[in-house]
């Protein structure tokens, strides 16, 4: 289900601290709303087992990305925990044009740089209930090096101060209730006067 407003689509970033839940809460998302499209980021980290090559991510050189940076095809790029992470401009920009609702899942850099050059954007962070909660879903995925997931809770207790930058907190207790909240987030966007209201006008009065 998706409010009809506009001609142009609306830029969604989420993020929130590695193994909050981003990418469930997506999945459930889509399932709700099919007007939805994930952007899929590249990336030079090495796939974990069971990620695909296009459909999780665009795995890369670390050549190839910097190549990408020179040739302005990224729309934000970030170091993140030692590896680079960045989007793809044309395809976000392509899809927003044709109406469609893009979400991107971001750490908190390169959110901040989608706010700069997206203002409209609407910004959406994700919580865990707790760190300890945090740390059992990061183990449970089981993908970290013990190294690894040290860095990555490190990371979350200064991350989670950034939220106060986004337009909207979410704690991610239940999947199916933060992709329902997520999905009522975009839908009121859509019917913020400033954002397409002159446009229906008219629309309507043309008809
Ligand atoms: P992971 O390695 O767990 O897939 O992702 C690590 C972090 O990088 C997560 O916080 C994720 O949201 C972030 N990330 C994924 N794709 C991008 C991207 O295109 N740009 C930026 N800035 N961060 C990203």
């Amino acid at each position: 289900m998706s409010v009809d407003n506009g001609s142009n689509g609306l830029l969604i970033v989420l993020s929130g601290p590695s193994g909050v839940g981003k990418g469930t809460v997506r999945d459930e998302l889509f399932r709700v709303n099919d007007n939805i499209i994930y952007s899929v980021s590249i990336t030079t980290r090495q796939p974990r087992k069971g990620e695909t090559d296009g459909k999780d991510y665009f795995f890369s050189s670390k050549n190839n990305f910097f190549k990408m940076i020179e040739n302005n095809e990224l729309l934000e790029w970030a170091e993140v925990y030692g590896n680079y992470y960045g989007t793809p401009r044309q395809f976000v920009e392509k899809n927003l044009e044709n109406g469609k609702d893009v979400i991107l899942e971001l750490d908190i850099q390169g959110a901040l740089q989608v706010q700069d050059s997206f203002p409209e954007g609407v910004f959406i962070f994700l919580l865990p209930p707790s760190i300890s909660e945090l740390k059992e879903r990061i183990k449970r995925r089981g993908t970290e090096a013990k190294e690894d997931l040290d860095k990555r809770l490190g990371a979350a207790k200064e991350e989670i101060y950034i939220a106060r930058e986004y337009h909207y907190v979410i704690v991610n207790k239940e999947v199916n209730s933060s992709a329902s909240t997520i999905n009522s987030i975009i839908q009121a966007e859509k019917c913020k006067f400033n954002r397409y209201g002159e446009e229906l006008i008219k629309e309507v009065i043309k008809k």
